[in-house]
């Protein structure tokens, strides 16, 4: 490693950045396959160097005095693997090399000081987002064919901040152990190391490793331009300590983002619970019961869809005309598979006998969920399986006029 510096700048800088970049290596190395070339160096410039630094292959360029900068030189270094070893195939790609850069910024804090201080830098990029964002998508299909003016290209809130957080909601969405699998094996791809990547072939890419079809994600996150305005309501009924919730998104532009969304309530026996549901349509209505009265309801308590804006509001009741009369519904569990809990979500559109259970692949039942006269709703229930074995399960929903059935897979 090599550290080329001018006459009088600062040593301290300098000092601590050669206390850091073997463990930066180490940590960059275990996230995204080894550091990828033989040499590695860097080497600050006069003061014609105009960009805080430049992600040369194997020799980064830095300001004058770059090295005071521990957070230039990590998201530089990041980019000897996203930019250096796997670049963008085209000028529409850029987010991945400078998306990638800057959610390495995020990593590298929260290794030295933890997932706190990486929440920190990325809420921190999302506000530079929202306050910057010059409403077009992080994706623009004819920059491959006709480059964008530098200023465009490069616009911080879009292509590096909003990047990041795409990155950030990924991991939300996937959860950190298939997060960080999945970026692993893209980085160690023989097929894309040393190459080029468009956007396309980063969703392929994701798919493969996740087995999920995450299209939907990118889509909407990196193919269409701004982020959704949420407004929640939520009302208690105290007879039976239930809650119900209808999601709304008011952006005018027609686009809507589907999300995992957590709730976190707070119940009037002291204690809170948080749950997640899957906002799969515009004016989704949820119910839940709990042991004790709930009292209040954050939506989104930590903030992982970061790129939103969210307003919260208790209302008396929540009008039921979302339910099309006749119309049952057993939707999909999410997360699908999971590990160790789902939530599965029904609708009963009139008052009957309902039961809902679970069964083994060999058609046992295990668990019933649900066995009593319920009113005209859409309902969630969360199924804990950390007792129960990896494998498929089903679940069935009955009424007097309905039935239907369901898999899951479970994998520990
Ligand atoms: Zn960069």
């Amino acid at each position: 490693m090599f550290f080329y510096w001018n006459k009088g700048e600062s040593q301290t800088g300098l000092n601590n950045i050669k206390t850091k970049i073997i463990p930066m290596t180490n940590r960059f190395s275990e996230l995204f396959g080894e550091h990828p070339f033989e040499k590695n160096g860097f080497a600050t410039m006069n003061s014609s160097f105009t960009w805080g630094g430049m992600e040369n292959q194997t020799l980064t360029s830095l300001m004058p005095n770059g090295y005071t900068n521990e957070n230039l030189v990590s998201h530089e270094y990041a980019h000897q693997w996203f930019g250096d070893m796997i670049t963008c195939a085209t000028w529409a790609d850029i987010w991945l090399n400078e998306g990638f850069a800057t959610y390495g910024e995020a990593l590298w804090y929260e290794y030295t000081s933890g997932y706190s201080r990486y929440k920190t830098d990325i809420t921190a990029n999302a506000t530079g987002y929202l306050n910057g964002n010059p409403g077009r998508a992080i994706y623009v299909p004819s920059w491959a064919i006709t480059t964008p003016t530098t200023s465009q290209l490069f616009n911080t809130a879009v292509t590096y901040y909003k990047g990041a957080c795409v990155l950030h909601m990924l991991r939300y969405v996937l959860g950190d152990s298939a997060f960080f699998s999945a970026i692993n094996e893209y980085a160690a791809n023989p097929a894309l190391k040393f190459g080029t990547i468009t956007t396309d072939d980063f969703i392929n890419q994701i798919n493969t490793s996740t087995n999920q079809d995450l299209t939907w994600f990118f889509n909407q996150w990196v193919k269409v331009a701004n982020h959704p305005l949420y407004s929640t309501q939520y009302s208690v009924n105290n007879n039976d300590s239930s809650a119900r919730v209808l999601i709304a998104q008011t952006q005018s532009t027609g686009a809507f983002w589907k999300m995992p969304i957590e709730l976190k309530f707070s119940l009037m026996n002291g204690t809170d619970t948080t749950v997640r549901v899957f906002n799969s349509v515009n004016k989704d209505t949820f119910t839940f019961k709990f042991p004790s009265v709930p009292v209040s309801m954050v939506f989104d308590p930590n903030n992982n869809i970061v790129l939103k804006t969210a307003t919260t509001q208790k209302v008396l009741s929540i009008r039921d005309d979302v339910i099309t009369p006749g119309e049952y519904s057993l939707k999909q569990n999410f997360p699908n598979p999971f590990n160790p809990s789902t939530t599965i979500e029904f609708v009963i559109p009139r008052s009957e006998n309902v039961v809902v259970q679970i069964f083994d692949v060999l058609g046992r039942t295990i668990e019933t969920m649900v066995n009593q006269r319920m009113e005209q709703g859409v309902y969630t229930f969360i199924w804990n399986a950390k007792q129960y074995p990896s494998g498929i399960y089903y679940y069935r929903l009955q009424t007097e006029n309905f039935i239907q059935t369901k898999k899951m897979s479970l994998i520990k």
